[in-house]
């Protein structure tokens, strides 16, 4: 009765804590895709706002210019109106000394004697009523003349308080721009920033994708479903016991006797022929050669191992129990070991064992490069030494478990 009550304990905890996958919650590639889509949207908004901004920012630097070009252009205005008016005041005083000039002519004329020998002259009186008509006639011109000049002087006045007034209006004009400048300048630089941001989102987004569909999702699958059938994190012995027979490097070939070929994988032993042999690593299988009159059956697996591609190959096998295309976990048989008895046709083998490459790219069907590379060549050329990524103990050692 208490174990009953403990199982049910264990039962309704189980339920409780064990996570729920909710459809609508569903990532998948397709989800992936519209989250790129929005991505696309918003950088593409975001550059147009940083683009908008960029432009009022250069607007506003444009007029500050122009506003300084105007001062500038204004200053000189002043400056020649300035001059103009001391010239003028230089040409009313030189008048004005003329008038004076005549003036005490006239008065001489008329305050001294010659004055009365004028009159009791009549010859020269008429000369002196002429001089009189002259000096008052030259003084109404001149006297006119001042009168235009203080008016020219004047106008120049109200202009320098005119281009004063507006270079006032300019100044704040450009206090206030430079103002926005600054303003627009922090605003250009958040823009670019969420640009950026957005661009960030964006690529890592199209680089999920593209490994999704590297690795061979669909686009409805649940994301974490295909990752966990096609990607893994690392590789494990592709049987559960057995002893490495022969290293990956140059050895001297057992078939053959020569010295020094190159052995581009672990020979496996010691397990019974006919005995499992598993996929390294979660994968899709790229390619299956049936009896080879060298290497026997072969299957190749492709993988991805946190987004970098690799090919494991299982040579000498007696049996192949995958298809091409089948998706493959850690726990697949992908076929059982031969080499041996069970396997005469296969000319490259002295006993038992699995033959067991690792290469770095995928080979095969659906492959990036050397899709036909031949299953000699592709050992001694493009393996890898399994040891780099599985722990083995040394030759003839016993290993048991994956
Ligand atoms: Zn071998």
């Amino acid at each position: 009765m208490k174990n009953f009550k403990l199982i049910i304990i264990l039962l309704v905890s189980l339920f409780i804590f064990t996570p729920t996958f909710n459809a609508a919650n569903n990532n998948t590639l397709a989800t992936f895709r519209e989250k790129l889509a929005t991505y696309r949207k918003e950088h593409n908004q975001a550059t147009a706002n940083a683009n908008k901004t960029k432009s009022e920012l250069n607007t506003a630097k444009n007029n500050v210019y122009n506003n300084q070009e105007e001062i500038k252009t204004n200053e000189k205005k002043v400056e020649e109106a300035k001059i103009e008016i001391e010239t003028l005041n230089i040409e009313i005083a030189k008048k004005n000394e003329d008038i004076k000039k005549y003036m005490n002519v006239l008065q001489e004329t008329m305050g001294n004697n010659i004055y009365l020998e004028y009159i009791l002259d009549v010859n020269n009186y008429a000369d002196l009523v002429y001089r009189y008509a002259i000096i008052e006639q030259v003084s109404a011109f001149d006297k006119e003349k001042i009168t235009q000049y203080e008016e020219k002087i004047d106008k120049n006045k109200v202009l320098q308080v005119e281009l004063a007034q507006r270079e006032l209006a300019l100044e704040s004009q450009i206090a206030k721009l430079e103002k926005d400048i600054v303003s627009l300048g922090t605003e250009y630089n958040k823009l670019v920033e969420i640009t950026l941001d957005v661009k960030e989102q964006l690529d890592s987004t199209q680089a999920y994708i593209d490994y999704l569909v590297s690795i061979g999702c669909k686009e409805n699958q649940d994301i974490t479903d295909c990752i966990g059938k096609h990607g893994d994190i690392g590789f494990i012995r592709p049987v559960p016991y057995g002893t490495v027979t022969s290293n990956y490097g140059p050895r001297t070939n057992p078939i053959t006797g020569a010295k020094g070929t190159w052995h581009g994988a672990l020979d496996i032993g010691g397990m019974k022929e006919g005995s499992n042999a598993y996929s390294a690593a979660n994968g899709v299988v790229g390619k299956i050669i049936r009896k080879s009159r060298c290497g026997g059956n072969m299957v190749y697996v492709h993988h991805n191992i946190k987004g970098v591609k690799y090919t494991t190959a299982y040579y000498h096998l007696y049996q192949i129990k995958v298809s091409l295309g089948d998706v493959v976990t850690r726990n697949t048989v992908v076929g059982t070991v031969g080499g041996g008895w069970l396997t005469p046709w296969d000319g490259c083998s002295t006993g038992t064992h699995l033959h067991f490459v690792i290469a770095k790219g995928w080979y095969g069907t659906n492959c990036d490069y050397n899709c036909y590379i031949s299953p000699t060549l592709f050992s001694q050329t493009k393996a890898v030494d399994p040891r780099n990524y599985i722990y083995f103990p040394q030759k003839y050692v016993w290993f048991n478990g994956r």
